[in-house]
């Protein structure tokens, strides 16, 4: 990597490295799902510029429960909720952690509401402790969420909440590409939680564990691999950034066009083969036309530009990867393979910008591979 470009100066600076480590976040499609807006994929592209692999990318289609107009995805305390339908019926089979699907189906076509209901008085008043940031939304429009029913939304969470990211080849972060690194949700987390990873500390811990071991391998690299001079380095940023030619595509149409196939539950979490074809189909030739043409002149603009083309990478692998899974596995669920297959216990790897690749490979009974 050799040249950045700061949103708030606007200026572009040079730099040069021994070693990088990626751990931008994952990418959630900025679907404003909370504290996910800074997460837009960038390091993924950056690493697939550079030939990464990606581990895991079908498991990225975690949504979470939100009231409606909110942002708060803390889903924990929806465990003590009972979801309804308009008209004041249990909505049956509906639950924060199994029954999401049946809340997403039936917000395809009416309103949902939930009731935190199951919270006695001690747990009510342990629940405002343990989170009050998740009472603050109800607080300020009045809503009383242990005794009043209210209106219920989901909200894409994409990678960040699921697991999928840049494959890690041994037990230093390292990547399929030399003295590349990565970390936290940037990488694959598959090696702690397979397929699925909700809420919860392993998350966190991946981030501070994998990050010690990848800051440790990238400063071994750099100490001791061949430097490559300065003058020997090239540009390896292309979408969003060096456009063949400039169309007028503008980044906010991209991401709308990125967030109609990625976002609706229909089509990433209610996953159908032929659906996910058909989104993905759109996301090529989206691809297509912001590879050639898509560019910024302010450093703004240029960020923003970035973005978009990340977001759309991003989606491209993950249903590519969708598609090469043919069963149900962690939270990659699909309607027309139900079932889990046991000869499919193995890894899709993916990757490439123009044309997208897939592959399998084994799992391994240990945390990572080590390396020789
Ligand atoms: C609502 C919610 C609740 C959660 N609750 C828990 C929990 O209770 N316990 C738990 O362990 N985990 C939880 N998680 C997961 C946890 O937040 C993540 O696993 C963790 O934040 C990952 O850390 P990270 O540093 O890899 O990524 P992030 O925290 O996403 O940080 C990535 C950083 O990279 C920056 N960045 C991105 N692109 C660029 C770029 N191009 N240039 C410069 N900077 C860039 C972003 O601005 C961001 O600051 C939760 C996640 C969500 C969304």
């Amino acid at each position: 990597m050799r040249r950045a470009t700061s949103a708030r100066t606007t200026a572009t600076t040079g730099i040069t490295a021994g070693a990088v480590v990626i751990a931008s976040g994952g990418c959630a499609f900025l679907s404003r799902a909370l504290g996910t807006n800074v997460d837009t994929g960038d390091g993924a592209l950056m690493a697939a510029e550079v030939g990464a692999t990606f581990s895991g990318m079908e498991f990225s289609n975690a949504y979470a429960i939100v009231p409606a107009n909110s942002t708060i995805t803390k889903t924990a305390y929806y465990g003590y909720a009972t979801f309804f339908h308009a008209d004041g019926r249990v909505l049956e089979g509906a639950g924060s952690t199994k029954g999401r699907s049946v809340i997403a189906k039936t917000l395809l076509s009416e309103p949902v509401f939930a009731q935190l209901d199951r919270a006695d008085d001690d747990v009510q008043r342990q629940m405002r402790l343990g989170q009050p940031n998740f009472f603050l939304q109800f607080d300020r429009r009045g809503i009383n969420p242990f005794t009043d029913r209210f209106e219920v939304s989901m909200l894409a969470e994409g990678t960040v909440r699921g697991t999928g990211g840049i494959d890690v080849v041994d037990d230093t972060c390292a990547t399929s590409v030399p003295g590349l690194f990565a970390a936290g949700d940037a990488a694959t987390r598959e090696r702690i939680c397979g397929g699925f990873t909700g809420g919860g500390s392993h998350n966190s811990a991946w981030a501070m564990s994998s990050g010690t071991w990848a800051g440790t391998g990238a400063a071994r690299f750099a100490r001791t691999e061949r430097r490559v001079r300065a003058g020997e380095l090239r540009p390896a940023g292309r979408a969003g950034l060096r456009p063949a030619q400039r169309s007028g595509l503008e980044a906010s149409a991209v991401v709308a066009a990125a967030q109609a196939e990625l976002i609706p539950y229909e089509k990433n979490l209610l996953r159908d083969g032929v659906r996910v074809q058909g989104a993905l189909d759109e996301l090529e030739s989206l691809w297509t036309a912001l590879s050639l043409g898509l560019g910024g002149d302010s450093g703004d603009e240029r960020v923003r530009a970035r973005q978009a083309a990340a977001i759309t990478a991003v989606g491209r692998w993950m249903y590519h990867s969708t598609l090469a899974r043919t069963e149900t596995r962690g939270m990659s669920k699909r309607a027309d393979y139900p079932d889990l297959d046991p000869a499919q216990h193995h890894h899709v790897l993916t990757g490439g910008l123009d044309d997208v690749w897939t592959a399998t490979a084994a799992t391994h009974s240990g945390l990572l591979r080590v390396a020789s």
